[in-house]
């Protein structure tokens, strides 16, 4: 058993219970408050969405809900102690910041690693500025094709308070790009391989690929169910069973990396796009998806209750305690 710290203070592993492993409350890119023709919420109607998709999330059994908003993107910790609260949802934040072309970088591009580093651990060890609020684990993000200097500092650092800490690290691949580079980097930072999760693995319909990642010893996110726009459900699905069936369910995560309030308009690659046309372009992308279809789905080829608990119990425990999975 280990301790875990929440947003509400820290649990012990055994009790997380259900666990979804990517999921955000709300997100802002760096300057969408600028955007003053974007739709505007009060806290209230946001904080209001958050706990009816918590309890929604509850009904179907789920206890714990790890948001790893990067620091740069608008994370807001009490926010999400408040509804962690009302709601009776365990809650759990990261440390870290995002990817360079898509971050708020001006900062840790001046600062030296090692202060990176430093200011993890305050966040993991004491708590995010002066709110007592502690992060869970590290989040680190690259880009592609390529991780650039400015990304491998912050993986860097990243790594290095994890293995002084004693916490997991989940990471942002580009559609399962480079994800054998940043467990190298981490793994050279001093971070055991079963203590990493390489996320958004499931970018690429690749076989190999996430068997190379899970062979090494590290978790894989496949955890964006929902974004059609990047791939259909249906690979995912197969890339999932294709993991199940070569007695993978030890190495693997479930998520959809929805975001329950989107703070400015989206813009994606560069482009903005009218407030909205998310949810149109891609209306199953949010966090009860799993459970309404594709677990069913999943069900009819195959996946067992007993993989069912191991991937979204049994996994999450084990990544937090940092015990090394069992032969499978
Ligand atoms: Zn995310």
């Amino acid at each position: 058993m280990a301790k875990v710290q929440t947003v509400t203070g820290p649990c012990d592993s055994s009790e997380l219970g259900t666990t979804l492993v990517h999921e955000h409350l709300k997100i802002g890119f760096p300057g969408w408050e600028m955007d003053g023709l974007a739709p505007t919420y009060t806290r209230e109607e946001v904080r209001v969405r958050a706990i009816d998709k918590l309890q929604e999330l509850q009904g179907h059994g789920v206890a714990t809900y790890l948001d790893p908003c990067p620091v740069d993107l608008g994370r807001d910790v009490e926010f999400m102690a408040e509804v962690a609260q009302r709601s009776g949802m365990r809650v759990i934040c990261a440390t870290g910041a995002y990817k360079e072309d898509q971050g708020l970088t001006y900062t840790f591009a001046a600062l030296p690693m090692e202060e990176i580093r430093d200011i993890y651990i305050k966040e993991l060890t004491e708590g995010v500025g002066d709110t007592g609020i502690r992060a869970g684990l590290v989040k680190v993000a690259t880009g592609s094709p390529t991780i650039s200097p400015y990304e491998l500092k912050l993986l860097t650092a990243g790594g290095m308070a994890a293995a002084e800490v004693g916490c997991p690290v989940l990471t942002h691949t580009d559609d399962a790009c480079c994800g054998q580079e940043q467990l190298q980097i981490l793994i050279d930072a001093g971070v055991p391989a079963h203590r990493i999760m390489v996320g958004h693995s499931d970018g690429r319909s690749d076989h190999a690929y996430h068997r190379s990642l899970a062979d090494a010893g590290a978790y894989l996110g496949f955890d964006r169910f929902g974004i059609h726009t990047i791939i259909p459900d249906e690979e995912r699905i197969k890339s999932v069973m294709a993991m199940v069936q070569a007695g993978y369910r030890r190495s693997i995560f479930l998520s959809h990396d929805s975001i329950c309030t989107w703070l400015g308009r989206p813009i994606i690659d560069g482009k903005v796009f009218p407030a909205g046309i998310v949810e149109r372009l891609a209306p199953d992308w949010n966090a009860t998806h799993l459970f309404k279809r594709i677990l069913p789905e999943m069900r009819n080829q195959g996946l067992t209750e007993e993989d069912e608990r191991v991937i979204f119990e049994e996994n999450p425990r084990r990544y937090f305690e940092g015990e090394v999975a069992p032969n499978r």
